[in-house]
């Protein structure tokens, strides 16, 4: 037993089955937190009102307040994370740092470099296994490899999950064990950090470990139905709880247990998308490279057009198929889309409008609330044909057939691309086959009100195959 810890928190924010505040609660006798706002981090981001930097501080308040009742109490610095973590373990005089494990090549390369600073210092860094179930290898298939298939893998995974793996790693009785620091602590305003407070509550989104409950319990009303619900954007069927699983404001575990202690279809889909979630930080973790490129290496090689104006067009949602740009407009109004239309966007992107997947992935690291680097780039290169575990290029979305499959109504679309709310349904996934007396009935005429398709998907498609036939006959 240490005589004193310090618990790094970067994206476990929250007091409940906590592993690395757990971790340092079992083996010291005292024990400090800090978050540091890492200006590495900060200083990249495009916008200054960015909804997860309101998000992490707005979590960051509860978190104090929680950890002041329990004794403790939570330290925040602003700066260089590598700089600064070192510097406050010495100076709170700690023989250990604890945080949560991350995935992502350049976390691990900051770690690297405070592991070293702090031996420096005589003090240890334990970094222990909390945002996933099952991390780096500890899931392999029998022939001791990686899995890059995601079936086998959900079945290996299921098979492997027992009550142990999914045990609270944070027992309460030991929080007394929280200190407070001798120097002074507060948290800084928004805008001291240099961002402004943004529309979290109008985007739907509720910060904080009582805001994740809360997503939760209103989600435990719909989740009998997810498997039926799921794909359509216009039903409010999905969980909304991206953002909580990405800033660790609930636990993975609970959320497990929660999913098997009830056992109906609906609960087993939704299960199988948190295994998703695992095996795409598995893969990040076997292949680093994929951050960066194609996975399968053969699609590295694709000779992608990368039209400018059409990328423009896609990122502002006024390609003139409604389905995807309601969706793009969504996403620009609220940092939020729907699975089901990131992967319809993603598949237009690549295979008719021919750009490079990288150009929609960086697009959607900057705008998604819920932006994760290991699901983000895996789905990506899932839409794109040139993952793990990939949709086979040579299948490519239809955009009108999926607006009309998924959203047969407009519904979504007319909530989206107001100029289009007076076309029938029946029209409204290819406005433009609307006669042009039709189009003016109903006010909206295509090139005027509302952009003409800026490509034509069966020509798209015809290209986009060669494309990749090109580098994989
Ligand atoms: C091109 C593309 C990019 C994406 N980028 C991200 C991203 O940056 N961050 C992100 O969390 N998800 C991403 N997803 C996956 C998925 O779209 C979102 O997780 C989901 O829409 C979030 O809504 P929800 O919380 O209501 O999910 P629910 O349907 O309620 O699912 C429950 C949880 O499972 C996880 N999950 C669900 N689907 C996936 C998936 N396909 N891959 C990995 N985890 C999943 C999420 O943590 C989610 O909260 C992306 C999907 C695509 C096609």
């Amino acid at each position: 037993m240490s005589n004193a810890a310090l618990a790094w928190l970067r994206r476990d924010l929250r007091l409940d089955d906590n592993a690395a505040l757990g971790r340092a609660l079992a083996r010291s006798k005292q024990v400090f937190c800090v978050f540091v706002f890492d200006t590495e981090i900060l200083d990249a981001l495009e916008s200054r009102a960015d909804r997860r930097v309101d998000f992490i501080w707005r979590s960051l308040g509860e978190l104090r307040e929680r950890l002041r009742e329990a004794g403790g109490d939570l330290i925040v610095l602003h700066g260089r994370a590598r700089e600064e973590l070192p510097h406050l373990a010495v100076a709170l005089g700690v023989d250990e740092v604890v945080a949560a494990e991350d995935y992502e090549p350049a976390a691990l390369a900051r770690d690297a470099e405070v592991a070293e600073r702090l031996r420096a210092s005589g003090i240890g860094f334990t970094a222990v296994k909390d945002t996933v179930v099952f991390a780096k290898g500890e899931l392999l298939t029998q022939a001791g490899r990686p899995f890059t298939v995601f079936t086998p893998y959900r079945n290996a995974w299921l098979k492997l999950a027992g009550e142990a793996e999914l045990a609270p790693r944070l027992d309460a009785a030991l929080l007394g064990r929280l200190a407070r620091p001798p120097m002074a602590t507060r948290l800084p305003e928004l805008r001291e950090l240099g961002f402004a407070e943004t529309d979290l509550a109008a985007a739907g989104i509720r910060p904080g470990e009582r805001g994740a409950r809360e997503t939760l319990d209103d989600f435990l009303g719909r989740i009998d139905g997810y498997h039926a619900q799921r794909d359509f954007p216009a039903l409010d069927a999905t969980s909304g709880l991206a953002i909580h699983n990405r800033f660790g404001t609930i636990s993975i575990r609970r959320l497990v247990r929660m999913a098997r202690s009830r056992r109906t279809t609906g609960t087993d889909f939704w299960l199988a998308e948190l295994i998703w979630r695992d095996f795409f930080f598995q893969v990040l973790h076997h292949h680093p490279r994929a951050a960066q490129q194609s996975f399968r290496a053969e699609f590295a090689r694709i000779e992608w057009p990368n039209d400018a104006r059409l990328f423009a067009a896609w990122k502002e949602g006024r390609t003139g198929y409604p389905i995807v740009d309601a969706a793009m407009r969504q996403l620009n109004a609220t940092g939020n889309m729907h699975n089901r239309l990131r992967m319809v966007v993603a598949s237009f992107l690549t295979k008719d409008l021919l750009v490079d997947w990288r150009w929609g992935e960086r697009h959607f690291a900057a705008t998604l609330n819920d932006f994760d680097l290991a699901a983000n780039n895996g789905n990506w290169q899932w839409a794109a044909s040139t993952g793990c575990d990939a949709q086979p290029y040579f299948r490519i979305f239809n955009p009108v057939a999926q607006s009309e499959r998924f959203d047969a109504q407009g519904e979504y679309i007319r909530r989206w691309v107001p100029e289009l709310a007076g076309v029938p349904a029946k029209f409204i996934h290819a406005p433009w086959r609307l006669p042009p007396a039709e189009q003016a009935a109903c006010g909206c005429i295509i090139g005027r009100d509302y952009p003409a398709p800026v490509v034509d998907h069966a020509v798209q498609r015809e290209r986009a195959l060669a494309l990749y036939k090109k580098v994989r006959p």
